[in-house]
């Protein structure tokens, strides 16, 4: 069949092979994606066909706060076609602090032209200090004022992390570390909390909203449903053993292994999050997977109302 050069889907199809992402591996990243929302496979072609005509051309700006750079190398870590392909190479990424080749006074400009035009996406990365604008400063600007400043113009901005959400582990500092939706109360915010991002919910998430002009349906959290129904708990290989009493208390002990880690402090039954059934970096493996209990990183009151990590104080025996 002959193929429309001037047809905008095809133009990304084209941007995106030339990227090295083929057809097929974006009709299956956009395939997982209909799967995580829960919608009609048979949708992903079409999902693909509208998100391959946008993709190129949406600008991003990335900010950076009070964080470790954990979500920025999690993206860098990811599938194949790699969402760290399609965030830095086709999304056209216009500021990214780390990974952007600008530095000083072009890097700002690159920013501040990005803003001029609006339209993009913002992404922030890492907690907003309230108490004292020093604590993060850029330019001699707060942070908290150049996250406003962005935020005006974008489409809607994407809380990436525990930290950006929710002010994750600096709220337990002396920062007065909040989470975006706390500093800009009328925008458009879409949380994705862990630590860090976990790659395919930010990639979908964009994937959904390039296909259908609107965000995924959200929780009172602003976590999209679909990435957060669930408890892992709900979705645990461990949950028999759980189940039958049987709690890992020794992890030297080959034969308990694959016990529940319920008194080893894991926060499954109150996290919600689909770690257990979609794993991490293309089904490598999750925290649970390779011994470590939940530390309940996708919820609000991560990490300071849910420490100590390894030890669940009302209920350790
Ligand atoms: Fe539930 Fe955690 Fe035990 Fe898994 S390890 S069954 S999530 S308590």
């Amino acid at each position: 069949m002959k193929k429309d050069k001037g047809n905008p889907a095809e133009m990304g199809y084209r941007q995106l092979e030339n990227r090295g992402i083929s057809r097929r591996d974006f009709l299956k990243l956009c395939s997982a994606t209909c799967l995580a929302f829960g919608l009609d496979l048979n949708l992903a072609p079409k999902m693909a066909e509208a998100a391959a005509a946008k993709i190129t051309k949406k600008p991003v700006i990335w900010m950076q706060g009070q964080g470790c750079t954990g979500c920025s190398t999690s993206l860098l870590s990811s599938l194949n076609p790699g969402p760290e392909k399609i965030l830095l190479e086709l999304l056209s990424v216009r500021f990214h602090p780390t990974l952007m080749a600008a530095a000083g006074e072009q890097a700002v400009q690159s920013w501040e032209q990005c803003l001029e035009e609006g339209n993009y996406i913002l992404i922030v990365e890492g907690s907003i200090p309230t108490a004292d604008p020093r604590f993060c400063t850029v330019e001699g600007h707060s942070f908290e004022e150049l996250v406003k400043k962005a935020a005006a113009k974008a489409e809607f901005v994407i809380a990436a992390g525990s930290c950006a959400c929710y002010g994750g582990i600096p709220r337990a500092g002396i920062t007065g570390a909040a989470g975006v939706q706390d500093v800009l109360k009328n925008a458009k915010v879409l949380n994705l909390p862990s630590c860090p991002v976990k790659p395919d919910r930010l990639i979908g998430s964009i994937l959904y909203y390039l296909s259908h002009n609107e965000l995924p349906r959200l929780d009172q959290d602003k976590r999209p449903v679909a990435y957060y129904r669930y408890t892992l708990h709900d979705s645990c290989f461990r949950r028999l053993h759980y189940e039958k009493g049987h709690f890992l208390t020794d992890w030297n002990n080959p034969e308990t292994q694959d016990w529940c880690l319920y008194y080893k402090g894991c926060k499954g039954k109150e996290t919600f999050t689909n770690c257990a059934s979609y794993w991490w970096n293309d089904g490598v493996s999750f925290c649970g997977a390779v011994g470590s209990p939940c530390s309940g990183c996708s919820e609000p009151k991560f990490y300071d109302e849910l420490a100590p990590l390894f030890s669940n104080p009302q209920e350790v025996k």
